[in-house]
């Protein structure tokens, strides 16, 4: 096939692939010190479809969370009209009916809106905004974009991979992207109205028969709508059944969420993939760095991954400028992300492994609960990624006990 390239179009001082919250903030930071930058993303409209459950950790919370990260409140302050919701408490249902609650604060964003605007923040602060972009190589001069049918080649000085979980760029880049589907978790979740609901509280439930290898959810959008999804993780999944069968199941037969879901309706569909299996072990390569999903920089407990894309891509925007006008080597974004977040997503990490081996059949985890290891003060470790004494011996035992 004889495929017809555009001449070499506009160059830029970087090119970001992908305006999700990584590739926005990563514009918006490097345009803001002066680069020329150009922002593409394949989707017609920016932020639209979304595959979220919605839930960004309050600035209160992400100071916990993330102890080492700088000037949060300048991230985590998003705009009135992208919150729909705010919540106060997190209800962890377990197997067997055992019911752990933990304060714990948040917003819900309409991430439609929220991504946009990112994406607006970004242009304001000078970059250029290119939609309906398909980056479909990563090329010696800088990326091969399809827009209207046609392939074109835009030039860069530093190509940016923010194109989500499995990302091309960053593949085509050479960094080591994950492959195992031990590695990745599938998210399928429905937007639904009349859920009956205490709309201050998220429900997340742990088992293998409704969310082998991860766990579902209620996260409330307002007074009867909310994101009710579930995660599975493939190698954990029942032979025979596939992701909506537990999305039904779920629905329809856990005791508490069937209660709440009992009248709901879909208003909507969602489904992604959220790499679970820590960063990269490199973010940087030739004149190319990855941010947000692509890098891996998603929380593996939980699956979150808006705040981590928002602290890296304002590194990753920062580090591009230091790289390209103080000659400081691209590098040094690894050393800071690591430096900010590392300890964080590391022992998040390891409390992934845990949840694997505790929650991979009930009667596992029903020894947890009899050792007296399920109560408030180790699940507010868990969700605060902190590993102290305690959690180091509960990790020993369960490695020597389960991990064979
Ligand atoms: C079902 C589900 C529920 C989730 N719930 C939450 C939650 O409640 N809270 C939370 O924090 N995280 C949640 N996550 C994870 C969160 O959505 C991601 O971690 C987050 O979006 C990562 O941001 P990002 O900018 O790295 O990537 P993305 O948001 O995935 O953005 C990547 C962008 O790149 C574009 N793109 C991809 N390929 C190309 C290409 N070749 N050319 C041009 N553009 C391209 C896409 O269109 C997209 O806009 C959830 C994920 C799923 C799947």
């Amino acid at each position: 096939m004889n495929l017809h390239v555009e001449p070499l179009g506009e160059s830029y001082d970087v090119v970001v692939v992908g305006a999700g919250p990584a590739g926005s903030t990563t514009a918006r930071e490097a345009s803001s010190r002066g680069l020329k930058v150009l922002l593409v993303d394949r989707s017609l409209e920016i932020g639209v479809p979304d595959k979220c459950g919605e839930f960004i950790p309050s600035l209160e919370e992400m100071r916990r969370l993330a102890p080492k990260a700088e000037n949060l409140e300048a991230l985590f302050d998003p705009p009135g009209w992208c919150i729909i919701n705010r919540t106060r408490r997190v209800n962890f249902n377990f197997p067997g009916g055992v019911e752990v609650s933990i304060p714990f604060k948040g917003v819900v964003v309409e991430r439609k809106l929220y991504d946009k605007y990112l994406a607006m923040e970004a242009a304001r602060a000078g970059a250029e905004l290119m939609p309906n972009a398909k980056a479909v190589a990563l090329t010696p001069n800088g990326v091969l974009l399809r827009r209207f049918g046609q392939l074109q080649e835009v030039s860069a000085r530093v190509v940016v991979a923010a194109d989500g979980a499995y990302s091309l760029i960053a593949r085509m880049g050479g960094l080591p992207i994950p492959r195992d589907p031990y590695d990745y978790a599938v998210g399928y979740q429905h937007e639904m109205v009349d859920v009956e609901q205490d709309p201050a509280n998220i429900e997340m439930y742990f088992g293998e028969r409704y969310a082998p290898g991860t766990y579902a959810w209620i996260i409330p959008k307002g007074r009867d709508v909310a994101n009710a999804g579930v995660g599975v993780r493939a190698p954990y999944m029942r032979e025979g059944l596939g992701i909506r069968d537990y999305f039904r199941r779920f629905v329809e037969q856990h005791p508490k969420a069937s209660e709440m879901l009992r009248a709901a309706r879909a208003t909507a569909v969602k489904v992604g993939c959220i790499p679970v299996s820590g960063p990269l072990k490199e973010t940087c390569g030739e004149r190319m760095l990855a941010v947000g999903d692509a890098a891996g920089q998603t929380i593996p407990s939980v699956g979150g991954g808006v705040p981590t894309a928002l602290i890296c891509g304002r590194i990753a925007g920062w580090a591009v400028a230091q790289h390209l006008l103080e000659g400081v080597p691209l590098r040094r974004y690894e050393e800071e992300w690591r430096r900010q977040l590392g300890e964080t997503l590391e022992n998040s990490l390891r409390m992934r492994r845990m949840g694997d081996l505790l929650f991979s059949s009930d009667r596992r985890f029903n020894l947890a609960v009899k050792m007296g290891w399920v109560d408030e003060e180790t699940v507010m470790k868990v969700v605060l990624c902190r590993i102290d004494a305690k959690m180091r011996l509960m990790e020993g035992t369960l490695l020597r006990v389960l991990g064979r």
